[in-house]
């Protein structure tokens, strides 16, 4: 959203006044409370996009929800366009047993607690020595990193004091990062699985089998450099670790184990079946293992959330658009209606990716502007 008003103020081509409307009372979104509060250069973009607010045709209005304090159809009255920036708020779910029970929860309920975000559960981490980070994605290496580093690595950022306090007094000592698929098709970067690799005192393992049958010839540079990262790490041995790490490839979780603790149904293990590829297939061996874990964080991907009255595409968890232009879902145009970022092409992509998702939007958006008559506006937006 920031970055399609950054766009917006500053061409020249339509004069513009541009509204930022939050449902929280802070902007910043996934900027403040969804990239890690150890990735400071990440973080710091929000600095940058700071200054869209210094603009004086630009306001910012926290604290509405769209639907509530505004609906569509008043935005609609009282705006030439609205783009809709509202990311992917939910998550995908593994459909197996036992993964709705305390303890197995999405790792963006985690990672909404370390970051501070106002709607965050608290997490209790007493009695979890074993952490199961369902997918390899960059989100998966997240959690993993927040909950092997030493709480004094993680001190000097700006995570709130009581997530602080928690981690201090975790007793995690193996953390295990599952793939369903083998390392030459993970989803995580290389900067991410470098950092992750290179925790002081944390030795790795993999499993066995894991780098057999790699074509490398085959792979782009970045898995490439993913297998030599991997490969490096594996190969160091860490005298007396003080925690372990597990990736665990070709092994996907059928099952999540549960006991009555205290009263709880909670997590008491995971159990993962190997997977092979099958005539272009993932599919199941039938061979398992349990691993006994006490913490299971899905990060299989986000999901976006429909907005109500805008048109949703529930199979892709996106606003249909063109390029930015929404449509409904026969393809007829939505006139005055936009969409940016993850609500607009789904969950992928680093933060920088969403400047230039955002600068086509607003330039179609401005496409429109300059050929459509001037609007009556039939509600004041400042009202
Ligand atoms: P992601 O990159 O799409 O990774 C999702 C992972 O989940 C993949 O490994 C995928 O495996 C696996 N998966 C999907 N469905 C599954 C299932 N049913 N069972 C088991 N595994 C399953 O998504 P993400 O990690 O949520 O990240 C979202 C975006 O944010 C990405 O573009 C990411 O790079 C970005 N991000 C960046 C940073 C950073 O730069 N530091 C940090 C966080 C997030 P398959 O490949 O087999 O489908």
């Amino acid at each position: 959203g920031l970055f399609a008003a950054q766009a917006l103020t500053t061409q020249d081509r339509v004069p513009v006044e541009v509204d930022i409307y939050d449902r929280l009372p802070a902007p910043y979104g996934l900027l403040r409370y969804g990239v890690a509060p150890d990735h400071e250069s990440i973080r710091s973009v929000a600095d940058a996009l700071a200054q869209v607010f210094e603009h004086d045709n630009v306001r910012f209005c926290g604290f509405v929800e769209f639907g509530q304090g505004l609906t569509r159809r008043e935005a609609l009255l009282a705006y030439d366009a609205i783009i809709y920036a509202a990311g992917a708020a939910e998550d995908m779910r593994m459909h197996v047993p036992g993964e709705m029970v305390a303890g197995s929860t999405s790792a963006r309920e985690f990672v909404a607690w370390y970051g501070g975000h106002p709607d965050a559960r608290p997490f209790h981490l007493a009695g979890v020595h074993t952490a199961v980070a369902v997918g390899v994605g960059n989100v998966a290496v997240d959690v993993a990193r927040i909950l092997l580093k030493s709480a004094d690595e993680l001190s000097w950022t700006d995570m709130p004091q009581d997530v602080l306090d928690e981690l201090r007094t975790s007793s995690v000592r193996e953390v295990y990062v599952v793939g369903r698929r083998g390392p030459q098709y993970a989803a995580f970067t290389t900067k991410e699985l470098r950092e992750l690799c290179g925790i002081d005192g944390v030795q790795v393992t993999i499993s066995e089998g894991a780098f057999d049958g790699i074509e490398e010839k085959t792979l782009d540079r970045r898995r490439r450099t993913n297998l030599e990262v991997l490969r490096a790490a594996v190969a160091r041995d860490v005298p007396q670790p003080r925690a372990r790490l597990h990736f665990a490839f070709w092994s996907r979780p059928i099952e999540i184990g549960t006991a009555h603790v205290a009263g709880l149904e909670r997590v008491t293990e995971v159990v993962l079946e190997r997977t092979q590829i099958d005539a272009a297939r993932l599919v199941g061996t039938g061979q398992t293992h349990v691993v006994p874990a006490q913490l299971v964080l899905r990060a299989i991907g986000y999901r976006g959330a429909p907005l109500p009255d805008v048109p949703f595409d529930v199979d892709r968890g996106v606003i249909p658009n063109e390029e930015g232009r929404v449509v409904t879902l026969d393809g007829e145009p939505c006139p005055q209606e936009y969409a940016a970022g993850w609500i607009k092409r789904g969950p992928i992509g680093v933060v920088g990716t969403n400047k230039s998702d955002a600068a086509e939007t607003v330039a179609h958006l401005l496409d429109d502007l300059e050929q459509a008559p001037p609007r009556p506006h039939l509600l004041d937006a400042h009202e």
